[in-house]
This record gives C-alpha cells, sequence and structure tokens, in this order.
C-alpha cells in the first residue's frame, strides 16, 4: 500500500503524495513568484533608491534605511541543504528552488538505448532548468516535474520545506492570496470546500485535492443545482 509522506493517509499505488497535499504543493509554486515580488518591491526598492528629499537639504545626516534583514536573506543569493533538512529561516527562496530543481533533475531518470536496442538508465541532463534561473522560472519548471516528485518519498521533505517558505515569505509581505469559495460542493468527496484561488488556475478542493476547471465546474453546478430542484418538487 502506499502512503502519502505528508498526512500518512492511503494513496494511489506508487504514489507517496495524495491529491489534496500534491494540490497544495502546485499551489504554493504557484504563489511564491508573486510573494517574491512583493517582498522585492515593498523591501528593497526604498533601500536601493532613497527619497530624494532626503539627500543634502536639512544638512542633517539621513536616517539608514530599515532594510529588513529577513527580506535581504530571503531575496539573496546562498545555498540550500534540501534533504532531510528543515528551515532555519535563513534560506534564500532562489537558493532553495534551484537546490530542489537541481536535485530532481539529477536523480529524474532518461532513458537512452543503444544501438543494440538496450535500454540505459541515467540522470537526466536536459531536465536542468538553465534558461529560467528566476523564481518564476524555477516554480514553473517544478510544477511540469510533480507528478515525478509525487512517485518519490523525498516529496514529504519538499511539502515541509515549501510550507515553511511560503509561511515565512507570507509573514513578510502580510499577504494570502484570496480565496473565493464554491457554492456547490465537491463532486469527489462531498466536502464544502471547493474554491477559487486568486493567482491560480481553476478550482480546487481544499478538504480532497480535486482540480476543477471553471467550465467543468460550471457543469457540475447546474447539475447539483437541477438535483436539488427536483427533490423540492418530490418533497
Ligand atoms: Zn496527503
Ligand atoms: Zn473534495
Amino acid at each position: 500500500m502506499s502512503m502519502c509522506a505528508v498526512c500518512r493517509r492511503a494513496t494511489q499505488p506508487g504514489l507517496h503524495a495524495c491529491p489534496r497535499h500534491t494540490a497544495e504543493l502546485r499551489a504554493w509554486l504557484a504563489e511564491l513568484p508573486g510573494q517574491a515580488r512583493l517582498l522585492e518591491d515593498e523591501f528593497l526598492a526604498p533601500a536601493a533608491a532613497p527619497a530624494q528629499g532626503r539627500i543634502g537639504g536639512t544638512g542633517r545626516a539621513t536616517a539608514p534605511v530599515p532594510v529588513d534583514l529577513r527580506v535581504v536573506t530571503l531575496l539573496g543569493p546562498g545555498h540550500a541543504d534540501i534533504l532531510g533538512a528543515d528551515d532555519d529561516g535563513t534560506v534564500p527562496i532562489l537558493a532553495w528552488l534551484g537546490a530542489w530543481a537541481g536535485y530532481i533533475a539529477y536523480t529524474y531518470p532518461a532513458v537512452t538505448r543503444d544501438p543494440y536496442g538496450t535500454a540505459h538508465v541515467q540522470p537526466c541532463d536536459q531536465a536542468w532548468p538553465r534558461h529560467y534561473e528566476t523564481t518564476a522560472g524555477y516554480c514553473v519548471w517544478l510544477t511540469r516535474y510533480l507528478p515525478y516528485a509525487a512517485a518519490h518519498p523525498w516529496v514529504g521533505d519538499l511539502h515541509r520545506q515549501l510550507e515553511a517558505l511560503v509561511d515565512r515569505v507570507r509573514d513578510l509581505t502580510h499577504t494570502v492570496p484570496h480565496r473565493h469559495p464554491k457554492a456547490a460542493p465537491c463532486p469527489e468527496c462531498d466536502a464544502f470546500a471547493l474554491a477559487a484561488v486568486d493567482g491560480q488556475e481553476g478550482i480546487t478542493c481544499a478538504a480532497c485535492g480535486h482540480h476543477l476547471t471553471h467550465a467543468d465546474y460550471e457543469e457540475h453546478a447546474n447539475t447539483v443545482l437541477a438535483m436539488l430542484a427536483e427533490r423540492q418538487q418530490a418533497s
């Protein structure tokens, strides 16, 4: 039996992350680039370009621009230990993303066949996101490799660390993506937990991770409405 590395519930054979926790990872990866931009805009811009009026003028020494060191650390260079490590509050976003992309690219098996038709499995060089070494680029790349990550026990590390990182950034930006709850219950688990979240595609169930497009949801909601109407008429 396979088990989700996050919630320890049974999951599809061969998978180590349940749909709900895979959806959570996808949501955080979608959120992170916007959060990083907020950090840059709100915290680093004033330090890079001091307000004009403050220079010269009164002849008084300019007060030092308050720069939050936690922000500088998050946006700075550096390196990240990812396997089995926990967020100690000093891991920079880009270094963390790069370390995971590198790890996944290295473990991702590329199957090549030699002239005799024998298959050889070796680390996949091509997987390395050379052209995307930005927060947004890494997040897109990692999202694409989520199905691969979900098939490995270390997806639990990925989940735990990304949760800590996103929490740390939200804490500084005071921004949590806005949720728009939906009226119809989840077609998969019946929970009233469907919501669209700003910055994310489609609609996701917070209870089971089931994902629908907006069009699928409209169709589902109409079916539910029709069922309710029928039931009301019958009673
Ligand atoms: Zn789970
Ligand atoms: Zn559900």
